[in-house]
């Protein structure tokens, strides 16, 4: 069977990691990075480069250059706003309403950006491996809705993977901590990242991790922080030199580039200086940046979006129906939950040390990895109980919203709910889905509607007609109404709203296959790996036992058949070739039996 990798698919960064003899590992890039940022960089020439490379030539190519995309992905091109102005690549309105970057004339979908991130990560990962990966466990934010996990994945589709689960970030750093500690408690997850903030109240025990709440902006992180910072620069040198920085957009990258190196220096320091020489030109000559920030600066900078997470972990405790005290142990995860403001912060608030006991890069990666353990069967699992981060419902008579499915319930869920119709003889009803927390229906997000027909003709009122919600532990929705008279029924699963038909999935799949094997040949391929694997088993049960009764030449050659077999299972391929390699083994075992007579 082939190993099935965990991915940490970050706005920032991603990192990948799988399970070896039940510990989970984390895999080491091309570059020979434990991370790689998710930056996808395009050349004139058609070339695309993913990763450090990319995120190298942001400051040159910023118009070539797309970073954060997760910020996009799945989301509607007017509710974006707001993330517009947070990169420097142009964001539009793509042909179905969705997201769309456009990148040196062509446009992209998020979704296929996405792919290129994960591509590179599977890519890492068979190197590492020396085999090939097909299947994969993806951690998306808690706050992420259906369409945002449905386009994480369709990303993986793309890339040639087969997402076997979505799981949420904070879910799966606890899946880390119960493996590592074995422990019951309750636990707080505080994830800061590059481009969202969650906090999660879990309760853990030595076999279940539920989720009690979760809550979290994922319009809050080490993205915002830079930025804030690159105000007050950009104050500085307007207060210093009595012009203000033009808002070119090298110039802005080079700034933008400079703040995120000040605010990672004063994590460790008290003070730093940011030099920014010729960062442009104009009537009288060069002009420079030359400043020092001290940690004292930043954190005044900072001190609000700060509070802001405080006042989310609070709501969470509180939804979660606890009190701080009751918190045995807060885990910290994301790149900005190194920042020392933060920690004394989040220390004061729950009134306990922090656990450092993770590397807050690779925590949710390792998470992921210990879920798809899980999955493969190799490590005793741990009865996941996760909750919907939004409630679900459906649109009712003056536009209101009913809810169905409230916020933090526990998944799996079902629901139902009886409906009937509004008047004689009506023949058909619409079923409008929404999520969200409004009671008017037209403030929450739509997820999609569909229509019950041919309902057996009667009285308005008396036709029954039973609607039924599901959410599956991946988070996905699907919904279903049956008219009970007639037994006619509709199913819906929820697709993104904006989000891609089959069709055109298909496609993007199979153009970005080409490099890849096959989603048929990765199945063949699994499932002669796991002949031989098991004929190993056998021959070396054999050997064991009959090691006295055989020729030393019978002995030779069994040892050179295990080991072609090991090597074949590990390092080919090639179908036919195994295929072959497989017979030969039961010749060898044939003879073997015959020669000591079993
Ligand atoms: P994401 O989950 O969004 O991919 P990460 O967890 O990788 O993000 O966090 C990336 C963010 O963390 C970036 O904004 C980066 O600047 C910030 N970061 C990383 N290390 C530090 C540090 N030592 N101090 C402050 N911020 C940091
Ligand atoms: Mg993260």
């Amino acid at each position: 069977m082939g190993t099935i990798i965990g991915i940490d698919l970050g706005t920032t960064n991603s990192c990948c990691a799988f399970m070896e003899r039940g510990e989970p590992r984390i895999i080491i890039n091309e570059e020979g990075g434990r991370t790689t940022p998710s930056v996808v960089g395009f050349a004139k020439d058609g070339e695309r480069f993913v990763g450090e490379v990319a995120k190298r030539q942001l400051v040159v190519n910023p118009e070539a250059t797309v970073y954060a995309i997760k910020r996009f992905m799945g989301r509607r091109y007017r509710e974006c706003r707001a993330d517009m102005g947070l990169v420097s690549y142009p964001i539009l309105e793509g042909a179905t309403g969705e997201c769309a970057v456009e990148v040196l004339g062509r446009q992209y979908s998020p979704r296929e950006i996405s792919a290129l991130v994960l591509q590179k990560l599977k890519k890492a990962a068979e190197d590492f491996l020396g085999e090939p990966v097909t299947e994969a466990v993806i951690t998306v934010p808690a706050y992420f809705t259906d369409s945002q996990r449905q386009a994480t994945r369709d990303a993986g589709t793309i890339a040639g993977l087969d997402v076997l689960r979505i799981i949420n970030e904070p879910t799966a750093a606890a899946l880390a901590y119960v493996h590592d500690r074995r422990k019951a408690s309750t636990i707080a997850v505080y994830d800061f990242g590059g481009g969202t903030f969650d906090v999660s109240i879990l309760r853990v025990d030595r076999d279940v991790a539920e989720v009690k709440a979760t809550r979290g902006d994922n319009q809050l992180g080490g993205a915002d922080l830079d930025r804030m910072l690159l105000e007050w620069l950009a104050a500085a040198f307007a207060r210093e030199n009595g012009v203000p920085l033009p808002t070119d957009k090298v110039v802005m990258q080079r700034l933008r580039d400079a703040a995120e190196r000040a605010k990672l220096e004063l994590s460790t320091a008290s003070s730093t200086d940011v030099a920014l020489p010729f960062l442009f030109v104009d009537a009288s000559g060069p002009r420079h940046l030359q400043v020092t920030v001290t940690r004292a600066i930043f954190e005044e900078l900072i001190a609000d979006a700060v509070e802001r997470t405080l006042v989310e972990c609070r709501a969470a405790v509180r939804d979660a129906g606890l009190a701080v005290e009751q918190i045995d142990e807060v885990v910290m995860v994301g790149g900005s939950s190194r920042i020392p403001l933060v920690q004394e912060r989040v220390k004061a608030l729950f009134r306990r040390p922090l656990n450092k006991g993770f590397n807050p890069d690779e925590v949710v990666a390792i998470g992921a990895a210990i879920q798809a353990g899980m999955l493969e069967g190799d490590i005793k699992g741990v009865t996941l109980l996760d909750v919907t981060n939004f409630s679900l419902g459906i649109e009712v008579a003056g536009g209101r919203f009913a809810r169905l499915i409230p916020k933090n319930t526990t998944l799996p869920t079902v629901a139902r709910r009886q409906v009937s119709t509004v008047v004689d003889n009506q023949r058909s009803v619409k079923i409008h889905i929404l999520q969200g927390e409004s009671e008017r229906a037209r403030e929450n997000v739509s997820l999609g509607e569909f229509e019950l027909n041919n309902i057996q003709p009667a009285a308005r009122g008396l036709p029954r007609i039973d609607i039924s919600f599901g959410i599956d532990a991946n988070g996905i929705v699907e919904v279903s109404a049956k008219d009970t008279r007639s037994g006619i029924s509709e199913a819906l699963r929820i697709d993104a709203p904006a989000g891609m038909s089959k069709q055109e999935l298909l496609q993007l799949t199979e153009s970005h296959a080409a490099a890849a094997h096959s989603d048929e040949e990765a199945k063949k391929l699994r499932a002669i790996r796991k002949t031989i694997e098991g004929q190993i088993v056998g021959l070396e049960g054999f050997q064991r036992i009959h090691q006295g009764e055989l020729h030393r030449s019978d002995l030779d050659g069994l040892d050179q058949a295990l080991k072609r077999a090991r090597m074949a299972v590990l390092k080919s391929q090639d179908v036919p070739n195994l295929t072959e390699l497989s017979t030969y083994l039961v010749r060898v075992q044939q003879h073997l039996k015959a020669r000591v007579g079993v």
